[in-house]
C-alpha cells in the first residue's frame, strides 16, 4: 500500500492545524505551525481560504486521512465499514482508526508518531496478545495486549518515545505498564476521549454527496 512520503508539516500547514505527524519536534518551538502557521507554496500568504460547503467537507477529510496516513482508498474502506456498522457513522470511523495497531502503539507510547509506530509494526517490534503482528493496519480488540517482546525493548525510538509519553499521557481507553513493556485495550474509545481537531460529522457528509 503506498503512502505520501513528502514533508509532513506541510500538511499540518495546508490543514492550517497541527495534525502531530513528527513526534516530539510537535511538541517544541521548532513546529512549523508555530513558526509558519500559514498554507505551503508561493502563494500560501495571500491565498484566500475557501469556504464552500464542499472544501469545508473535503479539508475534514484529509485531516482524517493525513493524521493517520492514509491514502483515499484505505480511507474509504474504513468509511465502507462504519457505515455497515450500528451507530453513529462518523464515530464508528473515529474508532475504527483508533483500533488500528500503529495508532495503539502510538497511544501507548512505543512511538513518538503514528509514522514512526506504522514503521516499528512493519519491522516486527510489536506483539499482540504475545504473538508477533506486522500489518500495522491490524485492528486491535478490547481486552488484547500491544507488547514489545525483549529483544526489541532497546530499540532507540521505542526508548525514546517512553521516555516522552508521560508528558503526552496515555488516553484512559488504554492501560499501560511501562516497567513490561506492556499496554492493553481496556474499552473502546470515545470521540472525546478521540479528541482530534476535526469534524466527522462532515466527512459522512462529504461521502454522503
Ligand atoms: Fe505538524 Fe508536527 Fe510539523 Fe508541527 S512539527 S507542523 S504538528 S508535523
Amino acid at each position: 500500500m503506498g503512502r505520501y512520503i513528502g514533508p509532513v508539516c506541510r500538511l499540518c500547514r495546508r490543514e492550517g492545524t497541527k495534525l502531530f505527524l513528527k513526534g516530539t519536534r510537535c511538541y517544541g518551538e521548532k513546529c512549523a505551525i508555530d513558526r509558519r502557521g500559514y498554507p505551503p507554496g508561493q502563494h500560501g500568504q495571500g491565498r484566500m481560504k475557501r469556504t464552500s460547503e464542499y472544501s469545508l467537507q473535503l479539508r475534514e477529510k484529509q485531516k482524517l486521512k493525513r493524521i493517520y496516513g492514509l491514502l483515499e482508498r484505505q480511507f474509504r474502506g474504513y468509511f465502507k465499514r462504519a457505515e455497515r456498522m450500528k451507530g453513529i457513522t462518523g464515530e464508528n470511523l473515529l474508532v475504527l482508526l483508533e483500533r488500528r495497531l500503529d495508532n495503539v502503539t502510538y497511544r501507548l507510547g512505543f512511538a513518538s508518531s503514528r509514522r514512526e509506530a506504522r514503521q516499528l509494526v512493519g519491522h516486527g517490534h510489536l506483539l499482540v496478545n504475545g504473538k508477533k503482528v506486522n500489518i500495522p493496519s491490524y485492528l486491535v480488540a478490547v481486552g488484547q495486549t500491544v507488547s514489545v517482546p525483549e529483544g526489541s525493548q532497546t530499540v532507540l525510538p521505542i526508548q525514546k518515545a517512553l521516555e516522552g509519553v508521560d508528558g503526552r499521557g496515555v488516553p484512559a481507553w488504554l492501560e499501560m505498564d511501562k516497567t513490561r513493556y506492556t499496554g492493553r485495550v481496556k474499552e473502546l474509545p470515545t470521540k472525546e476521549e478521540i479528541a482530534l481537531p476535526v469534524n466527522e460529522q462532515l466527512v459522512v457528509e462529504l461521502y454522503s454527496r
